[in-house]
């Protein structure tokens, strides 16, 4: 058993023997409640989220789209999401579905994901948007998919077509295996359709960014002004063929030499890496994100998502680093990795109070929110962390611009 199952495993025993114990527990599952009350639309720390922040700037720049592919969309999980025989990835799935808050009637799953989403984002001001990820297959070093070894397929052409769909509340990130056979056509054809940026996951879809087969893709990413938007640190969501290795923020260089303006999914936040500049040295993957950020040649080109800073598995230490690097919030960017928010228990307001990066005032409030409404919940949570005065730029927020910029 690889660590990232067994800590998962821990987990889940963990949780499961407290609940036998009695103990007194974050709730679990997400009770979906649906519009938000006045009392908390209206309340003041609502209000005072989105001051001073342009809402039509606002796009998720991290968004998953969860389903089982009831509704025609193409989105394929694999067999172990949906057996018992495979209790981690059943309870995965569970999780997922209860925070994206689907009606687990047959041919309704994927339709009510989506619905879920647009009601959610129509309780932000208007103009707020998110960028929902396709996420392609495993595949091969020869370019061969792997449709058995992948966990969740998401074909791109569903992506867009919610996009297309729904332009008011969605913009679409396409994900193309590098090694695939036809990536680079792919690639030309998500940025005619609109794509606003390419997703991986390298662990888990078997992509080495380091590799250079990669580098036809990096040159065609660069000269389409396509951002990467790529997983670093440590996977815990998704299981795949990949090494671990694969997201090392290091690993990252080729990419940027070629010019393509990447961005770390979470800036790394979790997880160890061999530090292969100092004889493979364990260091922290966030410690690699941050020598890879203070690389001057790398100003321009290397960002960080914000998406999943605050989860509990997360070390305060780096949510406390991020407030304080005040030269990096022109490069970070606010994700919500939507549906991980609405999943009850992984983010604690209280732990983060506890650590001193939250007034316990905003506690019940945004315990109260995180049922209703995930997307804004991460907002009027990320917008009350402070660490000794610092805390996130308003830019951080307003991310629309780093996608739709004209290339010089
Ligand atoms: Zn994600």
């Amino acid at each position: 058993m690889n660590p990232t199952r067994r800590t998962l495993l821990t987990g889940l025993t963990a949780l499961f023997g407290s609940l036998a114990a009695g103990c007194a527990l974050p709730r679990l599952w997400n009770p979906c409640h649906p519009r938000l009350p006045d009392s908390l639309a209206h309340h003041p720390l609502v209000t005072a989220a989105w001051e001073g922040i342009d809402p039509a700037q606002v796009w998720d720049c991290h968004a998953h789209i969860a389903g089982i592919g009831d509704s025609g969309s193409g989105i394929v999980l694999s067999p172990q999401m949906s057996s018992l025989f495979h209790p981690i990835q059943f309870m995965q799935r569970r999780f997922y579905l209860n925070a994206g808050c689907v009606q687990e009637t047959p041919g309704r799953v994927d339709q009510s994901y989506v619905e879920r989403l647009r009601t959610l984002i129509d309780d932000l001001r208007p103009g707020a948007k998110m960028m929902l990820f396709a996420f392609d297959r495993a595949h091969d070093a020869s370019g061969r998919p792997l449709p058995e070894q992948s966990t969740f397929y998401v074909p791109n052409d569903y992506a867009r077509s919610l996009a297309s769909a729904y332009p008011r509340h969605f913009e679409w990130v396409a994900s193309i295996h590098p090694a695939r056979r036809d990536a680079l056509a792919a690639l030309e054809q998500a940025k005619e359709h609109g794509a606003q940026a390419v997703k991986w996951l390298p662990p888990a879809m078997g992509i080495d960014p380091a590799d250079p087969v990669c580098q036809p893709f990096y040159q065609a990413l660069a000269r389409l002004d396509l951002p990467l938007i790529t997983h670093g640190g440590e996977e815990k969501a998704v299981h795949g063929i990949g090494k671990p290795e694969f997201g090392n923020p290091l690993r990252l260089r080729r990419a940027l030499d070629s010019g393509v303006r990447t961005i770390v999914a979470h800036c790394a936040s979790i997880g160890t890496d061999h530090d292969t500049d100092h004889g493979d040295q364990p260091i922290s993957s966030f410690a690699l994100f941050t020598r890879m950020m203070e690389h001057p040649d790398h100003r321009e080109l290397l960002f960080g998502d914000l998406s999943a800073i605050t989860l509990r598995n997360r070390d305060p230490e780096v949510v406390r680093t991020l407030l304080k690097r005040q030269e990096w919030h022109g490069r970070l960017l606010n994700g919500t990795d939507y549906p991980l928010p609405g999943i009850l228990p992984l983010i604690s307001p209280a732990a983060l109070a506890q650590a001193g990066l939250l007034h316990e005032t905003a506690v019940p409030v945004l315990k109260e929110l995180q049922t209703y409404n995930a997307l804004l919940f991460d907002l009027v949570l990320k917008r009350q962390l402070s660490a000794h005065g610092a805390r996130l730029a308003t830019r951080v927020f307003e991310t629309r611009r780093f996608f739709t910029r004209k290339q010089s």
